[in-house]
Order: C-alpha cells, then sequence, then structure tokens
C-alpha cells in the first residue's frame, strides 16, 4: 500500500478500520526517511523513540480511546524542543541540545494528547532565519519537485517531509511567511494561525510578536484537523490568547451561504493590487489567475482592493524581527545551552568566541541590524518609526475587510530558485518575502493551497488571508478549491517512488 501518498483522514480511517497498524505506518515512513537521506529534510531520527510511541499509540486504539491523530505520524520543525530529539533550531550553537520537556505544540500533538507519533525532527534555516532553508547548520534542504532547487524557508524540511511523502504531518512557524512559502513553492498545503492561537511555549524564539505555528500537510481538511489539535489558550504563554478554540473542520464541505447550491455563492474575494504588480513573475501571476476564476466559477465575487503600504512592509519587519531577534537570541551565551567555545580568555571573551562560533552568517547579520536599531539615538528613528508603520499595515487590513471576507494573491514573486542562487544577495531573498509579511505585522491568519505549476513545472500556491479568528473560513474556501481541482494531489517525483512497505 502507498500510505505516503495518503492524506491523514484517510490514514485514520485505516487505523480505525484495523487495516494498518500505528507500528506498521511508523516503520514504512521511516524507511522512507531513510532512503530519502539526500533531501536532507530530516536532521534527527530515533526509530527506537518513535516505535516505541506507536506501540504506545496502537494500544490507544486497541482500547477503543483513540482521537482521529491517534498512529498518525507527524514530523516536527527543530524549533520545537522535544524531550526525546535533539534540539537544534538549525544552529550551531545547540549542536546536541537535549531539552528537558516537549513544546506544548509537541504535547498537544503527541501521546499525552491527541495521540500522534513523532517521527523525528526536520530541518529548518537557523533560528527561522531565511526564506531558502539555506541558511541551516545541517545543511540545505532539496525540493523534491527538482533537488537542485530550494523548498523555502524556513520550515523547508517540514514542507519537503510532506511533498517527498515522508509524514502525512508536519509543524510549522512563520514569523514572516516560513509556513506559507514553502508549502507554496513544495505544493503542499500550511495555515498560518492568528497571532496567539497557538502556544508559543517550548518554540524557540525569533521574533516573539510576529512567530506564530501551524500545521502543513497535503490538504486543507488535515490542516484542519491538525488545528484542532494545536489551537488553544496555554496559561504558560502569556501572548496566547484566552478565546475559546472552534471546530476548525465544522465548515469544510458546507456551501458560504447556507441557502446555497454554489459552494462559493456570497463569498467576497478581495484581489490587493500591489499584490498583482510589478515584480510578481508571469508564471505564477497565470496560475493564482487561474485560481481566481476558479473561485468565481464555485459562485465568489472578486472585488478591487488596496493595501497601500505593501511595500514598506519588508524595511518594517526587517527592522521589527531582527529587534526581537537580537534581544531573544542573547541567551546563547554559551553558559545555559549549547555550544561553548574550547578556548577563551575571561567571561567576555568566552561569549564573544561561544558566539562567534556558534551562530551562522545571517542570523549574526540580523543580531547587528537588530541592536543597531534598538540602540540609543536609532531607536527613535527605526524602532519606533517602524512600529508605527505596523500600526498602519494592520490598519490597511481592517479598511480591506470593509470590502471583503477574505482576501487572495501570490505566496511568493516566482517559483523555488536553484540552491545558492540568492545566498550572496540577503536584499534579494528579503524581496520572496513581500506578499507574506505583512498578515504576521497584523497578527492575522493566512494560508497556502497548491493552485498550479510555474516555470520548470514547479509548484505555485494561492495565499488566502482572513480577518482574525477567521481559520476556519480560510479552510472553508482552500477545502471548496481543493475538491474542484487536484493540484493538491499531483506527486512530487520522490512521492512517486516506492510504496511497499
Ligand atoms: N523569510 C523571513 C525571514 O527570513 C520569514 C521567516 C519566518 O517566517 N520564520 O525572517
Amino acid at each position: 500500500m502507498s500510505w505516503h501518498t495518503k492524506t491523514i483522514k484517510e490514514l485514520s480511517g485505516a487505523l480505525s478500520s484495523k487495516e494498518v497498524s500505528a507500528q506498521e505506518l511508523a516503520s514504512y515512513f521511516l524507511k522512507r526517511i531513510r532512503e530519502t537521506a539526500d533531501l536532507n529534510a530530516f536532521v534527527d531520527v530515533s526509530e527506537e523513540q518513535t516505535l516505541i510511541q506507536a506501540k504506545e499509540a496502537d494500544a490507544l486504539i486497541a482500547k477503543g480511546s483513540a482521537s482521529s491523530l491517534t498512529g498518525i505520524p507527524v514530523a516536527h520543525k527543530d524549533v520545537f524542543v522535544t524531550k526525546n530529539w535533539k534540539t537544534t533550531a538549525g544552529s550551531k550553537i545547540l549542536t546536541n541540545y537535549m531539552s528537558p520537556f516537549d513544546a506544548h505544540v509537541v504535547a498537544q500533538l503527541g501521546l499525552q494528547g491527541a495521540g500522534m507519533v513523532c517521527l523525528g525532527k526536520v530541518n529548518m534555516d537557523e533560528f527561522a532565519m531565511g526564506s531558502s532553508n539555506e541558511n541551516s547548520s545541517a545543511g540545505a534542504v532539496k525540493n523534491p519537485w527538482d533537488i537542485l532547487r530550494v523548498p523555502g524557508g524556513s520550515s523547508g524540511g517540514s514542507a519537503v517531509a510532506i511533498a517527498a511523502g515522508l509524514s502525512p504531518a508536519a509543524t510549522g512557524t512563520d514569523t514572516g511567511g516560513s509556513i506559507r512559502q514553502p508549502a507554496s513553492l513544495c505544493g503542499i498545503t500550511g495555515i498560518k494561525p492568528t497571532y496567539g492561537r497557538v502556544s508559543r511555549y517550548g518554540m524557540i524564539a525569533y521574533a516573539s510578536s510576529l512567530d506564530q505555528a501551524g500545521p502543513m500537510a497535503k490538504t486543507a481538511e488535515d490542516c484542519a484537523i491538525l488545528l484542532n489539535a494545536m489551537a488553544g489558550h496555554d496559561a504558560k504563554d502569556s501572548t496566547s490568547l484566552d478565546k475559546p478554540t472552534e471546530d476548525y473542520t465544522a465548515k469544510l464541505g458546507k456551501p458560504w451561504s447556507p441557502d446555497s447550491k454554489e459552494s462559493l455563492k456570497g463569498l467576497r474575494i478581495g484581489l490587493p493590487k500591489e499584490y498583482f504588480g510589478e515584480g510578481l513573475q508571469q508564471d505564477v501571476r497565470a496560475a493564482v489567475e487561474a485560481a481566481i476564476e476558479q473561485f468565481k466559477k464555485m459562485g465568489a465575487e472578486c472585488v478591487p482592493v488596496s493595501l497601500p503600504k505593501t511595500e514598506l512592509s519588508i524595511p518594517v519587519y526587517y527592522v521589527l524581527a531582527p529587534a526581537e531577534a537580537s534581544s531573544n537570541l542573547s541567551r546563547f551565551d554559551g553558559v545555559r545551552y549549547g555550544h561553548r567555545a574550547d578556548q577563551y580568555g575571561d567571561l567576555l571573551d568566552m561569549y564573544k568566541r561561544s558566539r562567534s562560533e556558534g551562530f551562522g552568517a545571517e542570523v549574526k547579520r540580523r543580531i547587528l541590524i537588530g541592536t543597531y536599531v534598538l540602540s540609543h539615538g536609532y531607536y527613535d528613528a527605526y524602532y519606533l518609526k517602524a512600529q508605527r508603520i505596523r500600526r498602519i499595515i494592520a490598519q490597511d487590513f481592517q479598511n480591506a475587510f470593509q470590502q471583503c471576507d477574505i482576501i487572495a494573491g501570490p505566496v511568493a514573486p516566482s517559483v523555488a530558485g536553484k540552491i545558492g542562487e540568492k545566498t550572496s544577495d540577503p536584499t534579494q531573498m528579503y524581496l520572496e518575502d513581500i506578499y507574506t509579511l505583512s498578515p504576521n505585522l497584523a497578527g492575522l491568519p493566512a494560508m497556502s493551497a497548491p493552485c498550479g505549476f510555474g516555470a520548470n513545472g514547479m509548484p505555485v500556491g494561492i495565499q488566502l488571508i482572513g480577518n482574525y479568528f477567521s481559520e476556519a473560513s480560510l479552510l472553508q474556501v482552500a477545502h471548496a478549491y481543493q475538491q474542484e481541482t487536484d493540484w493538491h494531489q499531483t506527486l512530487s517525483p520522490f512521492a512517486k517512488k516506492g510504496g511497499v512497505a
């Protein structure tokens, strides 16, 4: 059986009908992970730990106390701390770091919660800084659609795990696009929830006011199932929202207007003119526009909207995120966690050497920028100014949502580029984030769903952005689209390979 081509929904059915056991599924996926080591998607695998969990999951299923996720394998982005697997956040400074506890998300999805079985940790850009997954101390991750190309970042390992059929589910984090952009570049589905909807406890901080965890999977329906287990208030994260969650699967398959036969009748989709301007590659534009035509066929109405400060999202984000990062990363000092230089003079020298040896180039660049914009004399000119524009960006979305229910546009300006193509030009790399940064700055939920292929047969995703707490509606629209199209079912060359357990 080709279990790796199945959705979580389908695997869940196979587990409950005893067609397959959690242990068989775990072994099946572990074998695929071993056979695709070249993709560099996984950074820590412990077959023993995975099989212990799978055995426990089987016991739960046998007892009749299983949830719809019990026994389903999951891969965790290496930014979530885990008790039984190393956690490095893609950094040399955390080489071989073992956490004494599991992150909230890991616990919620795992055996203490929904009963999923952890396959291991997946590669990422160092401290989630990047748009190509080339900034990892474990090396670049390869895109399973073309191994000479990047998978996007920073949750590149998560996206590749799904797209190559190495796991049916993965966790990701999104500070400025890191769930949506790799999802788009690898042809899978992912959602960044409203800021604060999912606990950040145990998620190594990059930019705390922007970081948000979310699910990545093949379909919108699978993401909804995963989000049900991930979302919710957590007293251990003071920015976690104390608002009841909803059943994110509840609206799937239902028409937008209850009395209509057309699935999207009554839905107003806002198309921001700034998302379709210069810089958007023709092939990506064509795929996104075709998806919009499909939405219209399903009854949706499209309205032009404007997000006038879109261009400023890049300078604003690249002031605020480094500012927060420079503070968050000061904890890595060679004393409490991870790497300490072998040789040093006094205490200050030990800090300097440990950090110089432990951090990669992009992380250092951001610590420098962040320290600079926060320093006396520059704070008002850069940090405070950026905060003010952040507020305007959030307000622009509220103005747009007066005219529409959701916003649609591209995720990234182009399909996945070649490995090494942009590494020497950070500014060029930052431009990749033009369409994804604003929802984070505003704290809004946003997702990516596969909508076709562009140049060189590489996948393209469409981005859907909603107002606060509209995750269920975004997933409803994406699910309706996935009922009418099969882009999400197209298999990458790696997912076409193999199949027998
Ligand atoms: N590419 C952006 C950055 O480099 C976003 C990364 C993210 O969302 N973690 O910061």
